[in-house]
């Protein structure tokens, strides 16, 4: 039976913490349903929700886990059957550091707080600071199988003058940083491996691997479009120099960075596309079929450090069910032919009422347009009101452009008194029940979040959310009451009608 599957030994789910994180309780209450979906291991990214001690400690949001209760959280974790792979960065998306004033002069280009300077003995410290902390304490509940380091996305390289001094290659510098960092990681966890997202090597040469030392590192392609673009050129050199290549989807955060809600078709396209890639995988020129280690559904919450929190992951469980569903049954051989199949047809054909299961839906479900109104998984109410808020606010925001417009081509006649106010009175009504109405959707948000976050990263959320719809419909109301102050008017054709525009 396996073998009509695709063999994947690791499921994993990137659980991306920054600056947002979920309650540990929320995140334990969906460990039943990880191991009913075949999930084996989480990707925590702590960024700075891990609390660092010393030196280091400013890394730390304010809001970060308490050691206590994260060594809970893992030991639970443990038992439940999920080995626990921390993420860390150690290259780029270093900006939880390389904002604060302390670690500033270790950025590669001093404008930029997301790209550390390898060749700086400081920076050497920083890292090592943080790598022993995570993987001691992670070590001390659990032996550390792997640990995911980051290296992607290193936008700034090789551009500062002490890099520059050594007359190195931008390949150079990251491959002997990779190095230093691996050493550092063998020093506190001899038998780790090490992870990294592939993306910086993606331009580099089959010949410019030779001779480096990748022992014990093991890329991730990730790719999180509806349309994959891998390149097979890139996945043979991956597997002419690491022992292992794994894979990266995404449940989340791939719609924008300001999105709401994922997008229940994009992502399921994305797994679908993957699993068809993977599926029976064959080198060229090698008889058999190539075993990728593992997949890893990214779920980002924020897509930088300075970003606004996109999806929440409670409103990304659909997507994540429905994944995971159809990655256990790739992995069991029950969707053979699938790869020959168009995507809703795999999912009408082969997972749709296992879903509708699932999420405790009544109705029928639809992938195109993908509605929640029937089902009652954990999740489905916040789920629910954001849709209605999505709805709510670009109703709103069309219509204050389209009042202000109005008030624009009527500013003439405004200017010289003479307005029917007749007119202003119902957009004046209109926004204040529409302020009305966002208050109690902004408030319901906020009572159902707090089941799921701390009220810090709550008051993050709906701020953000509401900011724009309450601030422009409060600037609109002004400009209605000032037009609407008009009470006198005046014998026709007054002198005032002579208007310039200056
Ligand atoms: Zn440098």
């Amino acid at each position: 039976m396996r073998a009509l599957g695709v063999n994947l030994s690791k499921v994993v789910v990137h659980i991306d913490l920054k600056g947002s994180p979920p309650k540990l309780s929320y995140l334990e209450s969906i460990f039943p349903l990880f191991k009913d979906l075949g999930v084996n291991a989480l990707l925590m990214e702590y960024e700075d929700m891990f609390p660092y001690k010393g030196k280091i400690a400013n890394l730390s949001s304010n809001i970060c886990y308490k050691e206590h209760e994260l060594r809970k959280f893992i030991t639970a974790a443990g038992r439940a059957g999920f080995e626990i792979i921390p993420l860390i960065q150690t290259f780029g998306h270093l900006e939880h550091a390389l904002k604060l004033p302390e670690f500033k002069h270790l950025r590669e280009v001093p404008l930029y707080p997301d790209s550390i300077c390898p060749s700086k003995m400081e920076s050497t410290t920083l890292i090592n600071d943080m790598l022993k902390q995570i993987v001691v304490f992670h070590s001390s509940i659990y032996p550390l199988k792997h640990i995911h380091i980051g290296f992607d996305e290193v936008f700034h390289i090789n551009k500062c003058a002490q890099c520059r001094l050594w007359n190195q290659t931008d390949i150079d510098i990251y491959f002997n940083h990779l190095q230093k960092v691996k050493g550092t990681v063998k020093l506190w966890s001899p038998n780790t491996t090490v992870l990294i997202w592939d993306d910086m090597l993606r331009g580099i040469k089959l010949d410019d691997f030779v001779h480096r030392e990748l022992t014990n590192t093991e890329p991730v392609y990730w790719d999180y479009a509806p349309s994959l673009r891998v390149s097979h050129n890139n996945l043979y050199k991956y597997h002419k120099n690491f022992e292992n290549i794994w894979i990266a989807s995404a449940f989340k955060g791939a719609e924008g960075r300001t999105a709401t809600l994922p997008s229940l078709k994009n992502r399921f396209i994305n797994h679908v596309e993957w699993l068809k890639l993977i599926f029976h995988y064959k080198f060229g020129g090698e008889k058999n079929i190539y075993n990728f280690e593992g997949i890893i559904l990214t779920g980002w919450s924020r897509y930088s450090h300075m970003d606004p929190l996109c999806e929440i992951l409670p409103v990304a469980i659909p997507s994540l069910v429905l994944n995971l569903l159809m990655i256990k049954y790739f992995q069991e051989g029950q969707m053979e032919n699938a790869y020959l199949l168009e995507t809703s047809e795999i999912f009408n054909r082969f997972l749709k009422n296992d879903f509708i299961k699932h999420l405790q839906c009544e109705d029928d479900i639809s992938l195109e347009n993908f509605e929640t109104s029937s089902c009652t998984f954990k999740g489905h109410k916040i789920y629910s009101i954001l849709e209605q808020y999505i709805f709510q606010n670009d109703q709103i925001l069309g219509k204050v452009n389209d009042v202000k417009e109005g008030l624009f081509s009527l500013e003439y006649y405004y200017k010289l008194n003479h307005l029917n106010m007749n007119a202003i009175l119902p957009d004046i009504k209109w926004c204040n029940e529409s302020l009305l109405d966002l208050f109690a959707t902004e408030n319901r948000i906020f009572n159902l979040m707090l089941q799921y976050y701390d009220v810090v990263v709550v008051q993050e959320y709906v701020n953000y959310k509401f900011y724009e719809g309450k601030k422009k419909l409060i600037g609109l109301l002004k400009l209605l009451k000032r037009y609407y102050s008009i009470h006198t008017w005046y014998r026709n054709p007054p002198q005032r009608y002579k208007f310039y525009i200056s």
